[in-house]
Order: structure tokens, then C-alpha cells, then sequence
């Protein structure tokens, strides 16, 4: 067992915390830091694959988050008029593996794992240098201190700036469309999550707690537009104006202004993510599309192989090349999963989502449901 006494994590958001937890776990522990000058509940929701809660479960989280958020048991797939398309239940995931994918707020999840932790993450601080040499890396901090280490993590998310000072600037690459996210309250007998499809836009809808629904709304758009944050809900509102069904709860809601987020869909793919003592998990290794709920979940099971290669290595450098050997084609497989449903959901002109719509309507419902298990099961957990 090689797990180093002096390890910082850079970037306290799912990734982080969860290798914080995991260390934890292992009887070690970390120094954190944060750039976020408090600790804002982040006012959206997210969906944790099963496979991210199996995860969880070896470190004993799982079933808290299973308890605080909301059993997702069902995909229905709707276009844009609210008619089915497809659909099918997980009930066999949740009979085989005792969890299904769970609904929760980013708030809540956040606080699940900071609470598991005894110490509090340093606020307000990122590394501005990291220097790596044979006997560890020393790390300097923005507010003026400094410290060495056995071993730097970098989980500072998309624009990482662990990444930037290792591996140089790496720009995330634009995939042609933005998201709005939004809570709103949740109707009575809201269960499951849907899916609508229209040209060019798709709308989310899952319950996220008792009371609680939240929506992710994405659409094509130019890069990098900068648009007045005020405007965002009536943005969506134009956007979605012709959908139907769930959709109209959606639109015709008046969210609080804090839990409306709109971001452009980018993805991060380098061809590593490791030094001898540095390492990159989640979003800072390997930002991907949303389309398959999966970067949560990957950022999970990120931090649990690694804090495991630790546990099983003598060398720092050996475990982290067993980290990097075992997450690499596993993530980059969802990664492109992710996007290919991304290109398919976002398909724009008539004819496209005539075909698309009669395809979805074909396919074997079972069949979808097998298929889309199989491909979140971690061969490799
Ligand atoms: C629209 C949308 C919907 C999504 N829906 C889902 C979903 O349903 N399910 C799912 O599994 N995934 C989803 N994702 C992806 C998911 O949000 C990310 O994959 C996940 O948050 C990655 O976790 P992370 O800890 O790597 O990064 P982050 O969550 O980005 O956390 C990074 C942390 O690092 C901190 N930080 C940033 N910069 C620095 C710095 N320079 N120094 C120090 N700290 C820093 C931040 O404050 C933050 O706390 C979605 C993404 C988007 C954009």
C-alpha cells in the first residue's frame, strides 16, 4: 500500500470530494483547495448513473445519496408534441444491482460527500505553480503560501488549471450546443425521466427530490455567445414555446433566478493524464457532452480506481499508470457514446428528425434498456 502521506486535490466539486471520501475511506487524507471563494449550493440537479452509485457504495456513500435523492426507474423518450416514441423501465438494474440511477440536487450530493469528510476544503485558493521533481511536487498557492507533496490531483473541472500548469493550454472543444438548466416544483406523480425531441432542441425533465424537478434544456448555437443571464429564462421559454406534453411545466414555470444556468457543451480529450506525481480526474482529464448523464458518474468511478491503484501499488508512479490504464478507453468509450447521442438528439432539419423519430419508434424497447446497462457497467470495477 502506497498511499502517500502528502497529497493535495485541486478542485473540490464530484471528483474531488469523492477521492477526499475515498481516502478517507482508506484511512488517509488530503489537503483540498478550492477556487469557489464559499461553498455556494450549485442550483441545478444531475442524474447519477447506477454505475456511479455502485461506486459510491464501495465507500460506503452510495445509499445516502440513494436516500436524499429519487429512484429514476423509467426513460421515456417523447418528441416534441409529448407522443412516445420509446421508453423502458430499469427495474432489472434495480432487481440485479439493488440501485437504480438516482435523481438529486447538485447541492445536495455536494454535501453527501463534503459532510463524509472531517476537515474543510481551503476556500478561495488555487495552485498557481506546480513544480515536479524525483522526490514530489512543489505546489504554490495564490494566496502567497507554498507546500510540497507526494502527489498532485487535479479536479478542477473543464478549465483546469492543474491541467494547464502540467500538460499546457489545452483549449475544450465546442460541440455545438449550449444547455439551460433549470428547478422548478415538482408536480404530484412526476415519476421517472423523459426525454423531449424537436428540431435542433431536446428537453430534459427528472425529479430530484420529493418536491423537486429539474430540467436541462440544449439546443444548436454558435460558439461562445455571451448573453445577459437576465434573459435566460425567457430564452428558454422562446426556445421551447412549441413543445408540449411535460414540457409546458417546464416553460410555463417561474424558477427562482439562482437555479437557471446556461453554459456552452464542451469536451476535453487529451492523450494523458498523468506525470510521475500529478494526475487529472474527471471533468479536468476529460470534460464530455451531457447526453448520457454519464460525467458525474465518471468523475466518481475516476476517484474510486484511484484512490484504489493507490492501495494496491508500492510506487506513486505505477498507480497512477494503472489509474490511467484502466479509466482511459472506459471513459473515452462513454465520451464518444455521449457525443453520438448528442449528434442524433440535436439532428435539425425535417427529414432528419422524420427518420430519427421512425428509428426510435422501431427500436426494441428491451432491447434499448439491456443495451443502455450494459454499456454503464464498469467491466473493470
Ligand atoms: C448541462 C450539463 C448537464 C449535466 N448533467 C449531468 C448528469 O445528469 N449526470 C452526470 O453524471 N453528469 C452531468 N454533467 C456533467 C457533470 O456536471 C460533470 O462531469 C461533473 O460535475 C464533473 O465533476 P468534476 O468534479 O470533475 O468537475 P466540477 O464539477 O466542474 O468541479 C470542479 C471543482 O473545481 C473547482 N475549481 C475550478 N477551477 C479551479 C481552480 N483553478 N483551482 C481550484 N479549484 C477550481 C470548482 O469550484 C469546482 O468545485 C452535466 C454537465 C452539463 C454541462
Amino acid at each position: 500500500m502506497v498511499i502517500p502521506r502528502r497529497i493535495l486535490i485541486v478542485g473540490g466539486g464530484i471528483a474531488g470530494l469523492t477521492f477526499a471520501a475515498a481516502l478517507k475511506y482508506y484511512g488517509a487524507r488530503a489537503d483540498v483547495v478550492d477556487l469557489a471563494p464559499e461553498w455556494r449550493p450549485v442550483g441545478s440537479g444531475i442524474a447519477i448513473g447506477f454505475n456511479g452509485i455502485l461506486a459510491l457504495n464501495s465507500i460506503g456513500l452510495g445509499s445516502a445519496v440513494q436516500e436524499r435523492g429519487v429512484p429514476l426507474n423509467s426513460v421515456t423518450l417523447l418528441d416534441s408534441e409529448g407522443k412516445r416514441m420509446n421508453g423502458f423501465r430499469f427495474s432489472s438494474v434495480a432487481d440485479a444491482y439493488g440501485t437504480s440511477t438516482i435523481g438529486i440536487h447538485r447541492g445536495v450530493l455536494h454535501d453527501v460527500l463534503a459532510d463524509s469528510l472531517e476537515e474543510s476544503p481551503r476556500l478561495g485558493v488555487t495552485v498557481t505553480a506546480l513544480r515536479e521533481h524525483p522526490k514530489g511536487v512543489m505546489a504554490e498557492f495564490s494566496d502567497g503560501t507554498n507546500a510540497e507533496y507526494d502527489l498532485v490531483v487535479g479536479a478542477d473541472g473543464r478549465n483546469s488549471q492543474v491541467r494547464k500548469l502540467i500538460f499546457g493550454e489545452v483549449e475544450p472543444h465546442y460541440v455545438g450546443y449550449c444547455a439551460i438548466r433549470v428547478v422548478v416544483p415538482r408536480p404530484s406523480g412526476f415519476e421517472g425521466m423523459c426525454e423531449l425531441w424537436g428540431s435542433g432542441r431536446r428537453m430534459g425533465i427528472l425529479p430530484i427530490g420529493e418536491n423537486l424537478l429539474y430540467s436541462y434544456s440544449t439546443f444548436l448555437s454558435a460558439k461562445g455567445i455571451v448573453r445577459d443571464p437576465s434573459q435566460n429564462l425567457n430564452l428558454l421559454r422562446e426556445l421551447f414555446a412549441d413543445f408540449k406534453g411535460p414540457a409546458r411545466h417546464i416553460v410555463d414555470s417561474d424558477p427562482d433566478e439562482a437555479s437557471i444556468h446556461y453554459g456552452d457543451i464542451e469536451q476535453v480529450i487529451l492523450p494523458q493524464w498523468i506525470t510521475k506525481r500529478v494526475v487529472l480526474i474527471g471533468d479536468a482529464a476529460h470534460a464530455m457532452c451531457p447526453d448520457l448523464g454519464q460525467g458525474g458518474s465518471m468523475a466518481i468511478e475516476d476517484a474510486m480506481t484511484l484512490a484504489r491503484s493507490l492501495v494496491d501499488s508500492t510506487e506513486i508512479a505505477d498507480a497512477l499508470l494503472g489509474y490511467q490504464t484502466k479509466r482511459y478507453n472506459r471513459v473515452g468509450q462513454i465520451q464518444r457514446k455521449s457525443r453520438q447521442y448528442g449528434w442524433m438528439v440535436h439532428r435539425q432539419t425535417a427529414p432528419a428528425c422524420a427518420v430519427r423519430r421512425s428509428v426510435v419508434r422501431r427500436l426494441d424497447s428491451n432491447r434499448l434498456a439491456r443495451t443502455t446497462v450494459a454499456s454503464l457497467i464498469n467491466p473493470l470495477a
